[in-house]
């Protein structure tokens, strides 16, 4: 990678190099654009080094955990000896490494100007790093996001954010989760498939509160099979360490304790200090303002990612990040809509979602029309020994289907034809009317369009 900084003015100059940055940056080297891209930690940002691959990785031997514990099911002698984690974390930190490394290779023989560094914004045209000034005709910002705080809990093992949990080299014995979101959820999945107890404190009435209330109902009751403990409509008023065990006191008056307290509750954008206020770049609480082309407040600066409000999501920083590149280059490409990004839960069972939530249809159209598809009937499903569901949301009768939501073992790998369902405004009948592959659970995607396309086949609905 080169690190030379160029005496010349970039095309375009990124600051901050995780799945919206670097995905701008080699976009717009494709399109034949000069372009330096600036990084204070390791290029491909959070997702890469601390959030989703990690995570994934945790998950996965997790899932291996859950199949050697189960396997007498299936009719397969094997015994759970238990979990090593610096050997889990070994497997996880190459499965990093290794994308890292490629990662590394693409930007290296992309042509983009990769600048190791400390980067603030100056004004619309120029970015300082470590001292040095860095001039582009457009500036993006992608400076990402970080774990929010609990006001007066300090981050010190055992009290970790998702950063330390990604490095923890042990199993707790009691896991204490603060956050029933998506990043709390999958934690919660990971240390109960380890063989720990776990318990999630959620302020708000159900857990994934983003997703169709449903949804949140189906992971109630596979939480409770698993034996986590889920405690809703409580806060937390205070989290007290000693010798290692942290007390967490909740407003109810009860007191958890646990070796383990994850602090999950949600991310904050990365603006301040960063010079944006200073050169004029508008803000709402943290978020950098940005209209539907991620144009900011200030001429030729865009923003990107976790930055913008919205879904926090990679996929939707990497749609960003191309979009600007592709805008820059003149090339006039379609916004990124929010709404038709699919999101995924990978805790077991696994959530996806893509759309309007049933109840938020019901707010937009007078008359949506909504299909529920239990797994129990789809033969992969009962194969795998999972349960869940498939709803599937049209705007009303003879409209298109605006929401998808599944929950089940593996239904991650689904969401792909949800998606272009969504975002192609399919017709249940035109989705019918496609042959799905027996037997897959992708099959109960196709045969919730039949039901909702009054057409059912494995259903009685
Ligand atoms: C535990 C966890 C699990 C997650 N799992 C998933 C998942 O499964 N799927 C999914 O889609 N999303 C997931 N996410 C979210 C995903 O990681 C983020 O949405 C994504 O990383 C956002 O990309 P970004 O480019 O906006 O910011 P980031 O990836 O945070 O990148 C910002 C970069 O800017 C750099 N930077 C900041 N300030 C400066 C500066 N002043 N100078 C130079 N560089 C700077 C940072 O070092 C960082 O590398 C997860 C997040 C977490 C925390």
């Amino acid at each position: 990678m080169s690190s030379a900084v160029s005496p010349t003015t970039y095309d375009i100059v990124v600051l901050g190099a995780g799945s919206g940055g670097y995905a701008c940056a080699l976009r717009a080297a494709q399109l034949g654009l000069t372009v330096a891209l600036v990084e204070r930690s390791l290029l491909g940002g959070t997702c890469l080094h601390r959030g989703c691959i990690p995570t994934k990785a945790l998950l996965h031997s997790a899932e291996v955990a859950d199949a050697a514990r189960t396997a007498d099911r299936f009719g397969v002698r094997a015994e759970l000896l238990g979990v090593d984690m610096p050997a889990v974390n070994r497997y996880k930190d190459g499965v990093v490494r290794r994308l890292h490394h490629g990662l590394r290779g693409l930007v290296g023989a992309s042509g983009v100007d990769y600048i190791a560094g400390q980067g603030r914004l100056v004004d619309a045209s120029s970015v300082e790093v470590d001292g040095r000034t860095v001039r582009g005709r457009h500036v993006v910002l992608a400076t990402g996001s970080a774990p929010r705080h609990l006001p007066g809990v300090n981050l010190k093992d055992p009290v970790v954010s998702s950063e330390g949990a990604v490095l923890l080299d042990r199993v707790p014995t009691h896991a204490v989760i603060l956050g029933g979101g998506v990043i709390g959820v999958e934690f919660a999945s990971i240390y109960r498939s380890f063989g720990a107890e776990v318990t999630i404190v959620e302020a708000l009435d159900r857990l994934v509160a983003a997703e169709d209330t449903a949804v949140s109902a189906a992971l109630a009751r596979a939480f409770g099979a698993r034996g986590i403990d889920v405690r809703t409509e409580v806060r937390v008023v205070g989290v007290h360490e000693k010798d290692g065990v942290a007390t967490v006191e909740l407003s109810d008056g009860d007191r958890l304790e646990g070796d383990l307290v994850l602090v999950a509750l949600g991310r904050d954008p990365l603006t301040a200090g960063l010079g944006y206020a200073e050169a004029g770049v508008e803000t709402d609480h943290g978020f950098v303002v940005t209209d539907d082309r991620l144009r900011t407040s200030l001429d030729g600066v865009f923003a990107v990612g976790d930055l913008v409000s919205g879904p926090a999501l990679a996929h939707r920083g990497f749609a960003h990040g191309i979009f600007v590149a592709e805008e820059v280059a003149g090339l006039a490409p379609v916004p990124v809509r929010d709404q038709g990004i699919p999101r995924i839960t990978y805790c077991a069972p696994e959530i996806v979602s893509v759309g309007f939530t049933e109840e938020q249809a019901r707010q937009t159209y007078e008359a949506a029309d909504v299909r529920e598809l239990s797994l129990a009937g789809n033969g992969k499903s009962q194969i795998l020994g999972t349960s869940g569901f498939v709803k599937v949301v049209r705007s009303h009768r003879d409209g298109p289907v605006v929401g998808v939501h599944m929950i089940g073992a593996r239904l991650a790998e689904q969401s792909g034809e949800a998606q272009l369902i969504v975002n192609w405004e399919a017709l249940p009948d035109e989705v019918a009317a496609l042959v799905h592959a027996h037997p897959t659970q992708n099959e109960a995607l196709g045969e919730a369009h039949l039901a909702l396309a009054g057409k059912p086949l494995h259903s009685h609905t």
